[in-house]
């Protein structure tokens, strides 16, 4: 069967646009660049975290056996021989009878072995009295309690969060090595389109494509090259997807031109400047996909609807995106919620119908987002979610428990 009239599952699309896609090559950056990457190497502590053995809060150093019968009753008094604040450290040795005041995360001093807190004391002058007795290591923090020197931290393919970073930084590491970003070259089709700022005239529309497919790169890590807009001419498109070449594209993405009445002329460029093959993928909205490469780039050519084109971007670019970057979950969440809203007959495809959540209780319920045509962007913007009707379901009565992709969350802030 010519490739062109393949009429494609979801996961038989998918599986063919991820498997050509690899991690990109490894990158040093600073570490609060790192949010997000996916770490090549892996990285052992050279040093133990906390450095030395110091006090889990503000009171005196002293040494156990001397506490031994403190009470309120009948304190023990002890003789203030240094106050060690932040940052400070002292070769003075705490013998028996003597303490030194200390602050949280100051390093034991020689000679003491506990930490009595302030509460148990009266404060202190000269000399302090101790109201409690306290056992050897009371409120003290070992060297190496967090972290142990030689220990493996952060392995190879880890992706990096803020307590990464924070981590890092505690290891005292400026720069580390992640996959780069890929770099995602956009380029919007149409004699229809004008730009968001030019005067509207009938017959034009904004080409709102461009922007949206550049936030969703942005939003899941890419790097976006927006390339404008081409007329549905073969000179034009040619030359716009060699500026996108030239650009160093690690991803190629169209938007339009590739349904039945005019796919011919993006066919014929993108034939001409590489390899391409058009699909029909079984789902709805987002029939027509074209996929291939082009100058050594692969390209995903989505349609041109504003929701095809989300749609479909989410189900086959992102998790593109994704793995280029190293990362290894590639799904959005999908949790079970009730449909509210009945879905009357459909075709064989499978839907993606835009919905909002509302949590209540321990379930989620879901209703759609109004018109759900593929041209309603609105549709979009109220939602949360996709919900999935599998391609057997004919009609579907309200109150029906489906999944769905949670592209966003409502508890999300
Ligand atoms: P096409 O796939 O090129 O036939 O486009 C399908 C529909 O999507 C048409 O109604 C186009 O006007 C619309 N469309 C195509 N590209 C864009 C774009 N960049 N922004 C907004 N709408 C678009
Ligand atoms: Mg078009």
């Amino acid at each position: 069967m010519k490739e062109e009239y393949l009429m494609l599952s979801v996961e038989e699309a998918l599986e063919r646009v991820l498997s050509p896609f690899q991690p990109l090559p490894p990158e040093r950056i600073p570490i609060l660049e790192t949010l997000g990457r996916v770490m090549t190497e892996d990285v052992f502590a050279d040093m133990d975290v906390p450095p030395l053995a110091n006090t889990a809060m503000d009171g005196y150093a002293v040494r156990a056996e001397d506490t031994a019968r403190a009470s309120r009753e009948n304190p023990v008094r002890l003789r203030i021989i240094d106050n060690l604040t932040a940052g400070r450290t002292t070769q003075v040795a705490v013998s028996t009878g003597c303490a030194i005041r200390i602050m949280t995360g100051v390093p034991i001093p020689p000679g003491a072995d506990a930490v009595v807190q302030f509460e148990d004391t009266d404060q202190g002058g000269e000399w302090v009295a101790i109201f409690k007795g306290v056992e050897t290591g009371t409120n003290v923090r070992l060297a190496g309690e967090d972290v142990k020197k030689g220990e493996l931290i952060l392995p190879r393919g880890t992706e990096i969060r803020p307590q990464e970073v924070g981590m890092l930084a505690a290891l005292g590491r400026k720069e580390a090595w992640v996959h780069r970003r890929p770099r995602v070259a956009i380029l919007a089709t149409g004699d229809e389109l004008i730009e968001i700022d030019a005067p509207w005239s009938p017959g034009k529309i904004h080409n709102s494509n461009s922007y949206s497919i550049v936030a969703q790169v942005i939003r899941y890590g890419g790097f976006p090259l927006m390339l404008g807009i081409a007329r549905d001419d073969e000179g034009e498109l040619t030359s716009k997807v060699r500026e996108g070449l030239g650009k160093g594209a690690d991803l190629f993405l169209t938007s339009g031109g590739v349904s039945m009445g005019d796919f011919d002329i993006v066919k014929k460029v993108l034939a001409a400047e590489g390899k391409m093959g058009f699909w029909r993928v079984r789902i709805k909205p987002g029939k027509p996909l074209a996929f291939g490469q082009i100058g050594g780039v692969l390209l995903l050519g989505l349609p041109g609807n504003p929701v095809s084109a989300m749609v479909t971007f989410e189900l086959f670019a992102r998790p593109a995106i994704l793995k280029m970057q190293g990362k290894t979950r590639l799904e959005k969440p999908i949790i079970e919620a009730k449909l509210m809203d009945a879905v009357p007959h459909k075709d064989k495809r499978r839907h993606y119908l835009r919905v909002i959540v509302e949590r209540q209780g321990s379930e989620y319920k879901a209703h759609l987002t109004g018109d759900q045509g593929s041209g309603i962007l609105l549709s979009m913007v109220r939602s949360q979610g996709l919900a999935i009707i599998p391609e057997d379901v004919d009609h579907l009565p309200a109150g029906t428990k489906v999944p769905v992709m949670m592209l966003d969350w409502p508890e999300d802030k």
